[in-house]
């Protein structure tokens, strides 16, 4: 991707953001950030001219480290907070606020915070902290999971009245518009599928958002049947690469799940859930085959399958928190084929319904396919402001 930004030069925002996602966000405003969690999490949270987006934000020491500081400031400005490169504006960015429900506590004195929590206007939690493959030889290296629990930003488990309860809340305060509900592996036969439905199933009957769960493949299909009668939307399954060789380096519990067996499962589910209603991660930046990886998404999109492709996000505490992101240009090469593949089968954010692929703020491959579609965003880059370096 060429970016030439310049006074009066025009810039796409989805071009924006799959560079924001590589080279990362110095700041110098309050931003709301997420830290931990399962999977490649951490995060700063913005409306970027509208559009949702999370990146990695630098606010310690690599701002010190030439080699990798971003040229990309987030400043505060009087209404809101602005994007900056060499001085010059690139887009603006809404103000964002602490939720209010963060301020509430359960009856029993566990605050909402450490229940759920507001990724733009999504509502999430990791409803089991823990996983079988964290702390030994199969923990995924680019995972977080055990980081909240250890600094004690969250509890070991919630349950489904209380997901339930923080749901209203985020849905009647900060305007939640849908649940994503994920869980660590357990040891059970069904990978703990079953739990993270069952909260799936209280925050839906509680709230009527939309929900999405994310487990492992059960050892056995049938399991995803009671997902479904559950009630929940859609489904995150997530092989996280494509590369066979990546994978048993990067996350050896899942290699030996295997990678068929992932499509097994996704067959079955996209079965019961719909076209578009189940997806995958696909982590870039991890040494994957490029070529390799694109054929396997394009695999998935022709059963059904979402694949929300995404750049690596190096997790403070995680075995991968040194490896940097990927550059544009390599994420963008993948987006564009994939995005072309999804066009073409008929899937993408509207059909997902709830969850990560109807949220779209860890990807820019919902904006490339909007732009296949026709539709770009352009921001017309200003002058310089006076008193900016
Ligand atoms: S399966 Fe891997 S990515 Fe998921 S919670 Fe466990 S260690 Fe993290």
């Amino acid at each position: 991707m060429s970016t030439e930004l310049s006074a009066g030069s025009a810039v796409d925002v989805t071009s924006l953001i799959i560079e924001l996602q590589s080279a990362g966000l110095r700041v110098e405003a309050p931003v709301e950030s997420r830290r931990g969690g399962a999977g490649p999490s951490d995060s700063g949270m913005l409306w970027i001219e509208g559009i949702p987006a999370t990146v990695p934000l630098q606010t310690g020491p690599t701002q010190t480290d030439d080699a990798r500081s971003s040229p990309y400031v987030l400043k505060a400005e009087d209404d809101g907070q602005g994007i900056y490169r060499d001085g010059i504006k690139l887009a603006s960015v809404a103000a964002s606020h602490r939720p209010r429900f963060y301020d509430m506590t359960t009856a029993d004195g566990v605050p909402y915070w450490k229940i759920a929590l507001l990724h733009l206007d999504s509502l999430a939690s990791t409803v089991l902290q823990t996983c079988n493959y964290w702390g030994n030889s199969d923990q995924c290296r680019f995972c977080g999971i055990g980081v909240s629990l250890d600094s004690g930003n969250t509890i070991a488990k919630k349950t489904p009245a209380q997901l339930a309860e923080v749901a209203v809340a985020a849905r009647d305060l900060d305007g939640a518009v849908d649940a994503t509900l994920t869980t660590g592996s357990t040891r059970a036969p069904d990978r703990g599928a079953l739990y993270v439905a069952e909260c799936g199933r209280a925050v839906k009957e509680a709230s009527g958002l939309p929900v999405e769960v994310q487990f492992e493949p059960p050892h056995d299909l049938a399991v995803l049947d009671r997902v479904h009668g559950a009630g929940v939307d859609a489904v995150g399954i997530h092989v996280e690469s494509f590369d066979p060789a990546v994978l048993a380096h990067v996350a050896p519990g899942k290699f030996r799940t295997g990678i068929e067996t992932y499509f097994r499962t996704w067959e079955r589910a996209v079965e019961l859930f719909g076209a578009g209603r189940v997806s995958t991660y696909v982590i870039l930046g991890m040494g994957e085959d490029p070529d390799l990886t694109i054929a396997a998404c394009k695999r998935a999109v022709e059963i059904g399958v979402y694949p929300f492709v995404v750049p690596l996000r190096p997790v403070a505490g995680s075995l991968m928190e040194e490896v940097a992101p990927p550059t544009a240009e390599y994420t963008e090469r993948v987006y564009r084929k994939v995005a072309g593949y999804l066009t073409e089968r008929g899937i993408g954010a509207d059909t997902a319904v709830a969850g990560c692929v109807r949220c779209q703020a860890c990807s820019g491959i919902n904006g490339l396919q909007n732009e296949l579609s026709g539709g770009k965003p352009l921001l017309q880059i200003g002058s310089r402001p006076a008193g900016l370096s």
